[in-house]
């Protein structure tokens, strides 16, 4: 699948975000979920599927109760190494702001764990085609069977993100389990953190407020690279 939009969205030499390679895992297909204080707080859902993380945007987080339906916009592609990524995306870059691993671990394809990955991945694209995802969690926080459902005439990119009716369904609010399955810290305290990863080279990020400001004037310039500032000072300021 392609990362290009991925690619298109970053500068990599100004964000420590993991570059745009295609990889699979071995054994077991990977899930992780990220919780994101970007410009709104929100949670991205991402599931391993053909070399890369697929991926969804849910506002108010993962619910194990099956009374919620919690809406889920799918947003581009991303390498299967953003898996790991717990960090601070620097200011001016796209999606700026603090990110931590809040949930991770295997999922597979439910009624279909017994088949192979490969097989459990074609089912899964299949169903990812027809807008009716159905999976099987095996998180730290999220387990059991989860559905991924695309809403009719609400544009293309407009899921809902609803838990099954099975042993792990629950009406307690998962999302308030907020620490880090990675590094145990909540949000709040990795933003503080001196040694989180983010972009300390000598070369600081160029995009000062004044110059952001001549990037919107330069919007129709057709050079990638400030189609790309543009892209993202516009996204800024539309936020
Ligand atoms: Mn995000």
């Amino acid at each position: 699948m392609s990362l290009s939009l991925y690619k298109q969205k970053r500068s990599f030499k100004d964000t420590p975000e993991p570059g745009p390679k295609v990889k699979s895992s071995k054994s077991g297909l990977k899930f992780v979920v990220q919780k994101h204080d970007a410009t709104s707080l929100h949670y991205d859902f991402r599931l391993e599927m053909e070399g890369v993380l697929k991926s969804w945007a849910i506002p108010k987080g993962p619910s194990l109760n099956p009374e919620d339906k919690r809406l889920a916009m799918m947003v581009e592609d991303h390498p299967y190494d953003y898996k790991d990524f717990e960090g601070i995306i620097p200011e001016g870059n796209y999606g700026a702001g603090t990110v931590i691993v809040w949930d991770e671990g295997e999922y597979g394809s439910m009624d279909n764990e017994d088949k192979s990955q490969k097989e459990q991945e074609k089912i899964l694209l299949s169903q990812l085609y027809k807008g009716d995802v159905k999976i099987v969690m095996h998180g730290k926080k999220l387990k059991g069977a989860f559905a991924l459902v695309k809403m009719k005439g609400r544009g293309e990119n407009t899921w809902l993100l609803i838990k099954k009716k099975d042993k792990w369904a629950s009406d307690e609010d998962v999302t308030k389990k907020d620490k880090s399955v990675k590094s145990r810290k909540t949000i709040e305290q990795l933003a503080k953190d001196k040694n989180a990863k983010k972009w300390t080279s000598g070369k600081k990020a160029t995009r000062t407020k004044s110059s952001s400001k001549s990037l919107v004037k330069k919007t129709a310039k057709p050079i990638l690279l400030s189609e790309r500032k543009a892209t993202a000072v516009k996204k800024k300021l539309s936020r």
